[in-house]
């Protein structure tokens, strides 16, 4: 029996690990489960899969969570030193699928158990690379791209190396305004960006398809797990999402990894890796499809790729900085306190505040010095937004 543990248990990507799961519960020995406030569902699954320990994120949430396990042999546990706790169970396979930089640390504890870490929180490489990938060196641990696009990638890299790939193309949706007039993206509510055109996925990172933030995430996430410089990776908008990925080879060759919309199928490829195991994903009919679309993103439309650009150019902790100014621009769009057209110039105010705090972004890499990043660009941010609101 494979020991798995999932963080981020009752979000989208969570849901659909364990609906994999559950379909085998022969195979699976499940150590521990993760949420937030969705204590009701978090009980339910510990229930299903006979989990052995269920942690909620929220102290406030732990007298829920007791009360929803009562009659089973499941042990609750609330907070930050629940999260380290669950982390550290010995388990042979970790679903990484918290949302936001909140998903660092649980992360960067399982690799130093040596687990599999299937890696769907794709802050953790944009805020901590470098110290992600040694301390997975370090530990002998294996992590494994869950982001479609990433798998997508690392599947046309197999057997391949990355120093010889000319290009990556990761493909993008567009979000919901892609097709807007320009001058209507500032009347845009957190209601209409989090409609995705293609994919059903958690609010937050709906939203952030719409002003491609996401795809800025996702492309330093690229540089930093491939090993490929930024000018080699490129962004291309696709509306079908049925392309994931491209690599581009020495040759010219070009290789694509197609597959409908279903986070089962980057799931279940990191689940079952390197075996290929039959998924419960629909089978494309490319004849039924007729024809597959490109366009570039236009910099007007998406400024938060240019952020990505000038992010991947400076390195050192600049993704944690875009990434943390990310996150409270969002809170405060989702709040109506900051026009979707905003959430850049936030990000960008935090981004040159940063470059003005002698040895921030050039800080050698450790857990404290990413931390200190996040915490400063968060009040960049929040200052910048509550000039905006005032
Ligand atoms: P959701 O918002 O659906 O779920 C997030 C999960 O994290 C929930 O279990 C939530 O608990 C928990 N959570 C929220 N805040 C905290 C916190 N502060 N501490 C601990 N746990 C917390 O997100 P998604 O599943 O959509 O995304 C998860 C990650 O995977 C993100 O990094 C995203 O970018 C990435 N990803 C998602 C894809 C998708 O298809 N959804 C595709 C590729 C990558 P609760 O809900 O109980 O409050």
């Amino acid at each position: 029996m494979r020991r798995v543990s999932i963080f981020g248990a009752t979000g989208s990507v969570g849901q659909s690990t364990i609906d994999l799961i559950a379909r085998a519960p022969e195979a699976y020995e499940v150590v521990a489960l993760t949420g937030g406030r969705n204590v009701a569902r978090l009980a339910a699954d510990a229930r299903r899969l006979n989990a052995r320990f269920a942690v909620t994120a929220h102290d406030e949430c732990l007298n829920d969570l007791r009360a929803a396990l009562d009659g089973t042999q499941i042990r609750a546990g609330a907070g930050q030193g629940a999260l380290k706790e669950a982390a550290a169970m010995p388990a042979d396979w970790v679903m990484s699928a918290i949302v936001g930089a909140a998903g660092l640390l649980p992360g960067l504890i399982a690799l130093e158990q040596g687990a599999t870490l299937a890696l769907a929180n794709k802050e953790t490489l944009v805020c901590a690379g470098p110290l992600v990938m040694e301390t997975a060196r370090r530990h002998g641990a294996t992590i494994l791209p869950v982001d479609s696009e990433h798998s997508a990638a690392f599947q046309c890299l197999a057997g391949e190396s990355a120093a010889d790939v000319e290009r990556l193309i990761l493909t993008a949706s567009g979000g919901a305004f892609r097709d807007w007039p320009l001058a209507r993206l500032a009347t845009a509510t957190p209601e209409q960006a989090a409609t995705h055109p293609n994919w059903v996925m958690g609010q937050r990172i709906t939203i952030d398809s719409a002003s491609m933030f996401n795809k800025a995430l996702e492309v330093i996430e690229a540089k930093e797990f491939f090993g490929i410089e930024g000018e080699r990776i490129e962004v291309l908008i696709h509306p079908e999402s049925l392309i994931h990925a491209m690599v581009g080879h020495a040759d010219g060759a070009l290789m694509a990894h197609l597959g409908a919309p279903d986070m089962r199928h980057a799931i279940g490829y990191a689940l079952n890796w390197p075996v290929r195991a039959d998924l419960p994903v629909a089978r494309l009919d490319l004849a039924e499809i007729g024809s597959l679309t490109f366009r570039r993103p236009d910099p007007a439309r998406y400024p938060a790729l240019d952020l990505a650009r000038q992010v991947m150019a400076r390195g050192g902790l600049a993704g944690a900085v875009l990434n943390a100014a990310k996150e409270r621009a969002l809170d405060a769009f989702i709040a109506r306190d900051l026009p979707f057209t905003g959430m850049a110039d936030a990000v960008a105010f935090a981004l040159d505040r940063a470059e003005g705090e002698p040895g921030l972004i050039d800080a050698e890499f450790t857990l404290d010095s990413v931390l200190r990043a996040d915490r400063m660009a968060r009040d960049w941010a929040d200052a910048y937004i509550h000039k905006q609101s005032v």
